[in-house]
């Protein structure tokens, strides 16, 4: 995912060279070309007999007796030979030049097509009939070999499968890079070097927040550029520095800031490259990296979502075949990452968001002995970002990046590197000569819940069954205190929602069981009101119910915040078990687990519907304000309900944000 620069990539001047190797095909082409054109031109230009009809050759050779004998060739073609004197006669010269524009010398002196042996037989015995025994022609029959068919008929499969193989093999070599540009240098890798002509533009600078991230990233960096500081001490550098963080968050962006800022040749390459559907050719790819790594060392290799080439052995074995071709590649890296000394110069570099999914023998001290985990963006690290990805921005005075980015918790860094963009377009759009605020939360909004469908054909029923649903969102989740606080409610249709309730999630590391259970409640909150209202529920709440189900499971299953299951997690972090058939826990278990999600659930939604059987009036008045305003805000709900309980709640950096949105309508 990238957003904003682009890098140079695919101008690398190390990569092959083909102008100055010798393409050995086009020898091949040539010559294939240069046969059939010699056998076009020989076989139309030279012949070796005139072409005639039967007619012809009834009338001005038979009748005048001077056919010498008939081959027939392959039952195909009748090749007429000419009695000698009759050749060199000028009056029988004349007359074929007049019929057929030309007198052949030398035999076969004329051709023609027979059809078939018995109709060709029959004709000649009929033109015959007059004729003495001794007159009667000699009629031969033979096989001929086209000796230009037969070769073509096995050299043109060859060069036919030749030239779909280097069709596949360019196509599957990534189009032209190193590893691909022909059959030989198939098991080559395909790594895009960077040296100092074509370095990376992307510097530190680029990269907001990820301080710590920084720092330990910098340190190789001043590895490379000043080994003796860290090696007369006796230290050891690190051989391998992996980047785990969640989709988004500037692992990409790390290392390209690392190839702009090392003063070294750093090799970049992503896991999938290696994988290729030939046995062998990804251990041979990796060979091929670290060999040209250590020619240019010091030098970096950045290897992206190692997670292609680095899953866990064994994992899946049962169902893919690929299996064999990735462990031998990850055997190679293995085997290569420990075959270079600490100190030769060469550090790799690798990236994934499944850090759960690689194999303990990558991740062991020695190989990559360094993890930087990177996560999603605090408060000022969201500011930070919004500033960097501003930059190249025209923007009016309107714009405060506190407040974007206090609306943004749980958002990625690309995620802000999108909205800006995003802002930037919705602007144009509006042809504004600057940038503002509400082009910017227009496209928070739109990034969020997707894009406004005012046009979509609702009926005054769902309308209404909409407002009251997102209504009941609102009023649990502002009564209870611990759902995060509400931000506005929406009835316009976006993307697939046809209603949503926007949060600000807190920006916190833990919850206890009480607060997911709010959570709970306020998420089944609009079924609630649909049933206290309507006294039935429609279909919009899947989304609703797929997020409750998920969660009960969660709490029970994983945090341990049930009773009766007690102090039990089934959280698998290696992720092995994500495939195995059979659960980690007894049918007993099973059953007892699903009856407590059910009673949680129950509960759950038994509370909502008591909290809004409390305050119907208000529940009215707020869908009555939704369908007459169609999006209310915090305060409008604030006049309706009063202050809010815990309102003010201070903000902490969070690992397990939530993205804004929830609680939306499903179009189902
Ligand atoms: P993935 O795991 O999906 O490959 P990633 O972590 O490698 O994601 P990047 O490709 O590095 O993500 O980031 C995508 C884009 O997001 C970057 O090109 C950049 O524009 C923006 N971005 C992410 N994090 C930051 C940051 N800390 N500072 C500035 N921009 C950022």
């Amino acid at each position: 995912m990238q957003n904003g620069k682009r890098e140079n990539k695919n101008t690398s001047p190390q990569k092959s060279k083909p102008g100055k190797r010798f393409r050995w095909w086009w020898l091949i082409y040539i010559i294939l070309f240069g046969f059939i054109i010699f056998n076009f031109v020989f076989n139309n230009f030279f012949p070796s007999a005139k072409e005639i009809t039967w007619q012809q050759f009834e009338k001005n050779i038979l009748s005048r007796h001077a056919v010498e004998r008939i081959a027939i060739v392959n039952n195909e073609k009748a090749n007429v030979y000419i009695k000698q004197e009759f050749a060199n006669d000028p009056a029988f010269k004349e007359v074929m030049k007049s019929v057929i524009g030309k007198a052949v010398s030398s035999g076969p002196h004329y051709q023609f097509r027979i059809g078939s042996v018995e109709s060709f037989e029959r004709k000649l015995d009929e033109a015959q009939k007059n004729f003495s025994e001794d007159e009667k022609i000699n009629v031969s029959y033979i096989k001929q070999r086209n000796w230009f068919i037969d070769i073509l008929s096995w050299l043109l499969p060859v060069f036919l499968m030749i030239i779909l193989w280097q069709y596949f093999f360019r196509r599957m070599g990534t189009g032209g890079t190193a590893g691909g540009s022909s059959i030989f240098s198939f098991g080559k890798s395909t790594a895009t070097l960077m040296e100092k002509e074509n370095k990376s533009t992307f510097t530190f600078e680029d990269v907001a927040g990820l301080e710590e991230a920084k720092v330990e990233i910098k340190e190789i960096v001043d590895f490379l550029k000043d080994p003796v500081t860290y090696t007369k001490l006796g230290a050891k550098i690190p051989k391998g520095v992996i980047i785990v963080g969640p989709p988004g968050t500037g692992k990409t962006l790390l290392a390209k800031a690392v190839a702009g800022e090392a003063q070294v040749p750093f090799f970049s390459i992503s896991g999938s490259e290696f994988v290729e559907m030939f046995v062998g050719v990804g251990a041979s790819r990796v060979r091929d990296l670290f060999r040209r790594a250590k020619e240019k060392a010091p030098c970096i290799i950045f290897i992206d979502e190692i997670d292609a080439v680095g899953r866990s052995r064994g994992r899946n074995a049962f169902y893919t075949g690929a299996n064999d071709e990735r462990e031998s590649t990850l055997n190679q890296l293995l085997t290569e990452m420990d075959g270079f000394g600490t100190n030769s110069g060469v550090i790799v570099l690798a990236a994934t968001n499944r850090a759960d999914m690689l194999d303990p023998a990558l991740l062991r001290p020695g190989r990559f002995d360094r993890h930087i985990y990177l996560e999603l963006p605090n408060l000022h690290e969201r500011k930070a970002i919004f500033k960097v990805h501003m930059r190249p921005l025209v923007l009016d005075e309107t714009i405060e990046v506190d407040f974007l980015a206090s609306q943004t918790p749980g958002f990625s860094g690309a995620d802000i590197a999108n909205i800006c963009n995003e802002a930037a377009l919705i602007a144009a759009r509006r042809k504004k000569e600057k940038v503002g605020k509400q082009d910017f939360i227009d496209a928070i909004d739109r990034i969020v819940a997707g894009l406004e469908k005012k046009s979509k054909i609702i009926s005054p029923q769902e309308k209404k069954t909409i407002a009251f649903h997102e209504a009941g969102h609102a009023v649990i989740s502002w009564l209870l205190k611990h759902v995060d606080p509400l931000a506005k409610v929406s009835i316009i249709p976006r993307g697939k929602s046809l209603g949503a309730a926007w949060y600000l999630p807190e920006e916190r590391q833990l919850r206890t069981a009480a607060e997911l259970t709010e959570r709970l409640c306020a998420t089944l909150g609009g079924r609630a009101a649909e049933e206290i209202m309507f006294g039935e529920v429609s279909s919009g709440s899947l989304d609703d119910l797929e997020k409750v189900t998920k969660e009960a499971y969660t709490m029970i299953m994983y945090y341990g915040f049930n009773k009766k299951i007690g102090n039990i997690s089934f959280y698998d972090s290696t992720g092995m078990r994500e495939s195995a058939f059979q659960k980690p826990y007894s049918e007993e278990t099973g059953r007892m687990i699903d009856d407590e999600v059910r009673k949680l659930t129950d509960e759950a939604y038994q509370r909502a519907k008591n909290i809004l059987t409390e305050h119907k009036e208000q529940l009215i008045k707020i869908a009555e304000l939704l369908l007459q305003k169609e999006v209310i805000f915090k305060e409008d709900l604030e006049i309706i309900l009063g202050k809010r309980p815990g309102d003010e709640k201070t903000g902490q950096p969070a690992e397990e944000t939530q993205k804004m949105v929830a609680a939306t309508t499903i179009n189902k």
